[in-house]
Formats: structure tokens, sequence, C-alpha cells
């Protein structure tokens, strides 16, 4: 293969996991980002003696982290660390109930059928029925372009279509669920995997019970110095091998002629390149980076998925009560979602995720203290009154925690900031500040997510959450595998 200049647009993780395979290819690679960090939505800051990290907060599939380290040939005990969770998250319910979810399935299955009206063979038949699906379509959907033909001539294919049925593909994930289970509690609980991509469980269909699975199986972990060391080690790596950065650079336009990428306009000066990939948000790569070449609405047009709304609270108390992971579940979810989706406002009782890094790394916060990043899904930006929402909802989850703990946070809050779908939206480039690119509401959504690459535009690939497989750090650090191999093929 003959060596080629790559420019990628965007040093989120995407772009990063794409540029350390593509330099362990053999290529040059020139990586052009408009912040003056790395990391995109995977980033972290510090004030007042808190560290928080400001984006994700669940990490899972770590195994495609490892990859990269074995791709580039590098010891990852040099630059990443993680370790598993025993207790996932503990959940908290309006009627008083909780319950600490364990990573052992067996354990799980024992507690839950303590907590809820549920026999233990339900749920380990859920489970199972759960990973059956995603060991049928993992390979189809998630590793490899859903737009090339060799991935339907394949066996993994055949095997897929003739277990169609067993995908749960034509009814919905809540209505799969109030099939399976009767305690609404537990409905709820599996209900919830719809917002790992940012959808709603009473539109997303029921294939997305796989995502129990891969974290009752697969497990969820916790990287050494929080969930930015992701970032940081994968950036390290991929300098460590040669691969050159330029912050603060805002790239204007993907120059083509004659239907072939010719290279990229940054900061008014153009920069040659034989292949661009773009790792930001596919909506703005059309309206902004390709203003000459004619846009797939139909892909452009999707839903978004949800955003959210953080306040990152320094709290001066320790809870013995809470872990890593905590949430407090809404009272009525078909409601919240309502709101999220079609009312494009915030239900008063939202489900309010609340996760602790110095539960596990102690100097993330002052000693006595807690470093809280407080998370409530919210509608993508389309011009709401943000202001009034933060204000709305600051209040309504300070009054739901302090109902649940039993405590006075307006006494506890020494630090806060803010993070809203504005600012996602203006500091990611990500279209509407959604989290995720588009929603997952419909049955079609895997195949109306853009490809990695454009049949009209020879050498212009894509990588990110807004195009396939979706996103999600796992997902987004797939799209960097799926890119390379095309290259690779192609080139
Ligand atoms: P981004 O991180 O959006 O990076 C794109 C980069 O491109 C940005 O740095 C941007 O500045 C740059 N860029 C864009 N346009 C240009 C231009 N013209 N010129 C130069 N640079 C440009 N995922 C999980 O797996 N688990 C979670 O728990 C989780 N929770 C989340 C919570 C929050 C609050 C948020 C915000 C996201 C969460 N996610 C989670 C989603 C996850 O963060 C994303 O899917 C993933 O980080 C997206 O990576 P990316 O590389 O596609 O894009």
């Amino acid at each position: 293969m003959k060596k080629k200049t790559i420019a990628i647009v965007g040093a989120g993780i995407a772009g990063i996991a794409t540029a350390i395979r593509l330099r362990s290819q053999g290529h040059s690679i020139s990586v052009f980002e408009v912040n003056t960090y790395p990391g995109g939505k995977l980033t972290a800051f510090s004030e007042k003696g808190y560290r928080f990290d400001m984006g994700p907060s669940l990490f899972t599939m770590p195994q495609f982290v490892e990859d990269l380290f074995r791709v580039a040939s590098k010891p990852i005990a040099e630059y990443f660390a993680y370790k598993k969770k025993e207790v996932v998250c503990n959940y908290f319910y309006e009627d008083g109930t909780t319950f600490s979810a364990l990573a052992d399935i067996t354990e799980f299955a024992d507690q839950a059928s303590k907590t809820f009206d549920v026999e233990k063979p339900v749920l380990l038949d859920y489970l199972n029925k759960s990973k059956k699906k995603y060991d049928l379509t993992a390979s189809l959907f998630l590793e490899k372009s859903l737009h090339k033909t060799a991935t339907y001539l394949s066996k993994d294919t055949l095997k897929a279509i003739f277990n169609i049925n067993a995908l749960d593909i034509s009814t919905t994930l809540d209505d799969l669920n109030t099939t399976v289970f009767k305690d609404e509690r537990l409905v709820q609980f599996y209900n919830r995997f719809a917002t790992y991509n940012g959808s709603s469980p009473y539109q997303t269909p029921g294939i997305m019970s796989m995502i129990p699975h891969l974290e009752q199986y697969y497990g969820t972990y916790f990287p050494n110095g929080g969930m930015h060391a992701i970032t940081q080690s994968l950036f390290r790596l991929s300098q460590d091998i040669g691969v050159e950065y330029h912050f603060n650079q805002n790239v204007e336009e993907i120059i083509t002629k004659a239907h072939k990428v010719q290279g990229i306009k940054v900061n008014g000066v153009f920069v040659e390149a034989d292949i661009v990939v773009s790792n930001a948000d596919v909506v703005p790569t059309y309206r902004k980076l390709l203003p000459n070449h004619k846009a797939p609405e139909k892909v452009l047009k999707q839903p978004r998925s949800s955003s959210a709304l953080i306040f990152y609270w320094g709290v001066k108390q320790q809870f013995s009560q809470l872990d890593l992971h905590n949430i407090f579940f809404s009272k009525d979810y078909k409601t919240e979602f309502d709101y999220i989706f079609n009312k494009k406002d915030v239900y008063n009782d939202p489900t309010v995720y609340v996760n602790i890094t110095s539960k596990e790394e102690p100097n993330d916060a002052p000693q006595g203290c807690e470093n809280w990043f407080v998370m409530i899904n919210v509608p993508s930006n389309t011009g709401q009154d943000w202001d009034d929402i933060i204000e709305r909802s600051r209040q309504h989850i300070k009054e739901k925690l302090n109902r649940l703990l039993d405590i006075n946070l307006d006494t506890l809050i020494e630090y806060e900031a803010i993070l809203d779908p504005r600012t996602i939206e203006s500091r990611t480039q990500s279209y509407q500040g959604a989290l995720y690119g588009a929603s997952s509401n419909n049955k079609y959504a895997a195949f109306l997510r853009h490809p990695n690459f454009k049949n009209s535009i020879k050498n212009l690939y894509f990588c990110g959450g807004s195009v396939h497989p979706g996103g999600g750090i796992p997902l987004c650090l797939l799209s960097g595998k799926i890119v390379s191999e095309l290259i690779a093929n192609q080139h």
C-alpha cells in the first residue's frame, strides 16, 4: 500500500482512535482541532480543589481501547489502567425502593429477585436473549460498514436473517419489557438502557435490550485517574507513534476537485492531503465544510438524540449510601421521555444521574468532600429558554435529592459549574448539542446513519458518534476501526 498524507478534522475520541490506526498502517497523519485541547466531549476540568470529568461517566467495552495499544505495538501498562466495578450502579425509586445492581450475574439475579416481583429464571432468560441479540448482530451492525455489499454476503448476515424474530426489531423496548416483566420498577430499570444512545424506550426497537447484556457480561469499568484518562492516554499514544496535532485550528472547508479530495482549508490556508477523515459532526461537515456538495438531506434531518444538562457540584460531605454511579428515577418515565422528544422541555421530576468519581479517586475532591456530576437528560437544542430550564431544573433536582437522601443540598454545595445543550454544541460543534448524533427512535435508524465514506467524493471518510455505527465511546472507537479498514482495502 502506498503511504498517504491524511488530514483528520477534529481530535474527538474517534478522531484520535482513527489517527492511531492509520498511523500504524504507516500513513502520515495530521489532526486539526478547533479547541486548544484533545478529546471533544471526553474532557475534564478542575476548580477549587475539585476535578470533574465533563462528559461520559460510564466506561464499557475496554477491549476497544486495549486494541489500539495492540495495533500501535505499545505496552498499555505504560499508558492506561482500569478496574472492574463490582457494583454497577445504585438505583433509587420514588416509592423508597433502593437497589444495588451487582456485576456478577448470579448475585445480580439473586438480589433483583429479592427486591422486585420477578423470578430468577425470568431474569436470566431475558439476559440470555439479550446476549443472543448481541451475538447475532454485533459483527454486522457494529464492526463493519453497513453500506458495502460484502457486509451482506457474509455468513453472519445470513445467520441474523434466519433469526430475525429473536431480534425484536418490530416491537419497542418498552413493549418488550412490559411483556416480560410485571413489576413496573423492573420495566423502568430495563427501559433505561435506551438512554445509552440518547433514545426513548417508547420508540426505540426491542433490539436495544442487547445493551444490558453488554453491561452485565462485559462489565463496567473505571479508568485510573477518571474518564479523562481515556483521552489522555490515547492522545499520548498517538503522539508517541508520530501523529501530529494542530490545535486552535478551525477547518473551514474540505477542498475537492472533480469529486476527489484535495485537502482542507484551515484558518484561510490550503493544506494538501490525499485523504480527509471528518470527525466533526456530520451535519456541520456538510453544511459548513462541503458547501458545494449535495447533502444527504434525509440522513441529516433524522431527529437528534437527547442532550444533557449537567450541574458539577462540590459537596461538603461524604455519603456512604452513594457509589460511583447513582440513578434517582423519575416517577413517570413515559411523561419524562414525552417531554424530551415531543415537548422539548424538561419534566418537573426528571431522572437524576449522580456520578461521584471521588469515590474511586479521593484526590478528585478536598478531604471530607465529594465531586458530584449531576445530570438529567434533556431535549437537543432547538432554541429553548435554557436559562429558565436551568433554574427550574436545579430546583427540581435539589428537591428530589433532598427528599430521597434526607439531606439539605443548599447547605452542602460549595461550588457549581454548568454544562447545557448550548455549551455542548459550541464546545464540540455537535449539531443541536445532541450527545449521540441522530436518535435511534425507529427501526431503520441504523441504516439512516451516515456511512463512513462517501461514494460521490473519493478519499473522504467519516468517523465519530454522528455516523455509523453510532455514539458512545465504544462505537466511536469502532468507527475508527471501520474507517481504517476501508482505507486499507481501497488504497
Ligand atoms: P466529539 O467528542 O464531539 O469530538 C469532535 C471534535 O471535532 C471536537 O473536539 C470538535 O471541537 C472538533 N471539530 C468539529 N468541527 C471542527 C472543525 N471544523 N475544525 C476543527 N475541529 C473541529 N458515552 C459513553 O460511552 N458513556 C457515557 O457515559 C457517556 N455519557 C455522556 C455524557 C455527556 C454529558 C456527553 C456530552 C456525552 C456522553 N457520551 C457518553 C457520549 C460520548 O461522549 C460521545 O459519543 C463521544 O465522546 C463522541 O466522540 P466523537 O469523537 O465522535 O466527537
